[in-house]
């Protein structure tokens, strides 16, 4: 895997779950645990389990379990090196890797990511103070971006020269083009990518600067936008302008508000919109529905009406029912961009926000209310522009409602509006099993296993496999019994011991009291072997020994039971129980 063992373990232990998943989903105390509405599900009431100290959670519901690692890795779509990198980041430690081609190709990577931040700061500070950026200062002023605007989005000014950033940061050649930073212009000489234009690093899921957009002044030559080529680290087709900053506000909304540029994403995060990002240059592509929707299950569109209202509504659906995520259009007012009405009226941005409605009623919407309506002539002409829209959605009980709405607003009946309607094509969304699913730490043999899990060192010594007779609890037993750590035991175990595993440990923690719970789990145990001895007795030649046997065995039952006799009972049975359980064998 590369990261070196030891240093997973050190970044497992310096994470605090309850943060990590708090990030994500609220979390309240509950006893010895932290529960909540599972991300991984939709759900109403909470069975999503935290335990924070042992580091897993598991949900009652789903069965999502792991630990931090886990849950990192399928909140935020990383892999394994990724998710431990992003918390080792999270906790200041520095990984050291130990196999060498990994290695090497993490070292090319953070050497780019290191180049772009480099990049990024030289020109955040010519934009901050160069001489030569004061027409772009200027011009960002105008836009109403101040000093703490520049700062917080990390702009910058590409001055206008052949190579001041490549000369600036002594960049290699091969480093330039890789990160897409420089070029090697027609006479073989390392030349910038970016010049005489104002720019907006583009930044990664995780934070790392991957990119530029820049942005030329008004009145300049060439085209309004140019961005970064695809490289190493930036592939337009994933990347969102914003996340980075935005992924907290977008959890905490459970939406996210797409827009084009990156000047709507700043202006809508000034107008009190923080759950903004931006394609860069391209339209929303299928693969941006995927990222966004591990974020939040809704989608505002926030283009200019006239795009909202072209965007393909078989691509729209097809997201929605592919991703199963509900795609929403923002109504903002005709030929206005986000950035534009942020400057101008920021309230009446949030309203377009906050009033936006699904896809479908925003095309109707637009469409009749472009429509004369007077005429019982415009009316049907309206009616069957309606139902081609209408006809458009996989949904048949969405159709019928739409139809009904419609009929009503034009004054015709429903099933002029449901023409060349098909039958059910979306697939109905998964119902999340119930809590009944949900097993307690009921029985001796689980109370002692969950002590084991929670409290080892109160009954490590005093456990034995000779007490579970349960198979899977047995193979629990020993997985915990032969592992360091819990996290090895879980590590090591087929799938349906790990989930027991994980489930104890976020199971609430029985208030039990160690040496009762022994106790009973050993009562019950020589039980179980005074019937074995008791049916063997009646076969046997030497019925005296196991009458020996048996009587001995009543009474340290019997002591088990009571207070004052069960701690040597407890030493003494469970040395029977051992030997007996071994000269079976
Ligand atoms: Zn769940």
């Amino acid at each position: 895997m590369g990261i070196a063992a030891d240093d997973i373990d050190r970044v497992r232990a310096a994470t605090d779950l309850v943060e990590v998943v708090g990030g994500h989903v609220a979390l309240r105390r509950s006893g010895t645990r932290w529960v909540g509405l599972c991300p991984f599900h939709t759900e109403r009431t909470p069975s999503f389990s935290v335990n924070a100290e042992l580091g897993f959670y598991y949900c009652f519901g789903c069965q999502a379990k792991g630990d931090a690692i886990t849950f990192v890795r399928e909140t935020q779509q990383l892999d394994f090196v990724g998710a431990v990198e992003l918390l080792a980041g999270r906790a200041g430690i520095e990984l050291r890797w130990d196999n060498t081609r990994q290695s090497t190709e993490h070292r090319r990577r953070a050497r780019l990511v290191e180049t772009m931040a480099r990049a990024v700061a030289w020109y955040h500070e010519r934009l901050l103070t160069g001489a030569d950026a004061a027409s772009a200062r200027g011009y960002l002023r105008t836009r109403g971006y101040d000093g703490e605007v520049v700062r917080r989005f990390q702009l910058g000014w590409a001055p206008d020269g052949w190579d001041e950033l490549c000369r600036a940061l002594s960049l290699p050649t091969d480093v330039a083009v890789a990160t897409g930073l420089g070029f090697l212009n027609a006479r073989n000489r390392l030349q910038d990518s970016f010049r005489a234009r104002v720019l907006f690093p583009i930044f990664d899921v995780r934070g790392d600067p991957v990119a530029l957009g820049g942005r030329v002044l008004p009145g300049a030559d060439g085209p309004k936008y140019k961005n970064s080529v695809a490289s190493a680290l930036y592939d337009k087709g994933e990347v969102l302008y914003g996340l980075n900053w935005a992924k907290k506000a977008v959890v905490d909304s459970g939406e996210v508000v797409v827009c084009e540029g990156y000047t709507d994403v700043i202006g809508l995060a000034g107008a009190g919109v923080p759950q903004a990002v931006a394609t860069c240059g391209t339209s929303l592509t299928d693969r941006h529905v995927a990222v966004l929707r591990r974020f939040a299950p809704r989608i505002v569109l926030a283009f200019d009406a006239d795009k909202a209202g072209q965007a393909a509504a078989e691509r729209v659906y097809g997201w929605e029912r592919r991703h199963e995520v509900d795609v929403f259009v923002a109504a903002l007012p005709a030929s206005a961009d986000p950035a534009e009405l942020a400057a101008r009226d920021p309230e009446a941005l949030r309203r377009a926000v906050s009033g936006a409605v699904p896809f479908l009623a925003f095309r109707l919407d637009r469409l009749l209310s472009g429509t004369p309506l007077a005429s019982v002539e415009s009316r049907a002409r309206a009616a069957r522009a309606a139902a081609d829209l209408i006809a458009e959605h996989p949904n048949q009980i969405v159709r019928e409602d739409y139809a009904s709405q419609v009929a009503v607003r034009l004054g015709v009946r429903p099933e002029h509006l449901l023409a060349g309607q098909g039958g059910e094509q979306r697939r109905p969304r998964t119902t999340a099993p119930g809590p009944s699913r949900r097993r307690r730490t009921e029985t001796t043999s689980l109370l002692a296993l969950s002590l084991a899990v929670h409290q080892p060192e109160a009954v490590a010594h005093l456990l034995d496999e000779v007490l579970f007779s349960d198979p899977l609890e047995l193979a629990a037993y020993r997985a915990l019994s032969s592992a360091a750590t819990l996290h090895d035991a879980v590590a090591s175990s087929e799938a349906d011991v790990a989930e027991l595993l994980l489930r104890l440990a976020v199971d609430e923690v029985a208030d039990a009291d160690a040496d009762a719970v022994v106790a009973r789990l050993l009562d019950e145990a020589a039980c179980r072997v005074l019937r074995e001895l008791e049916i063997d007795a009646q076969g046997r030649d030497r019925p005296f020994e196991n009458a020996q046997r048996i009587g001995w065995l009543k009474l340290q039952v019997e002591n088990l039971r009571d207070d004052t006799t069960r701690g040597p009972a407890v030493e003494q049975v469970l040395q029977f129980l051992v030997d007996y359980r071994s000269a079976a064998r």
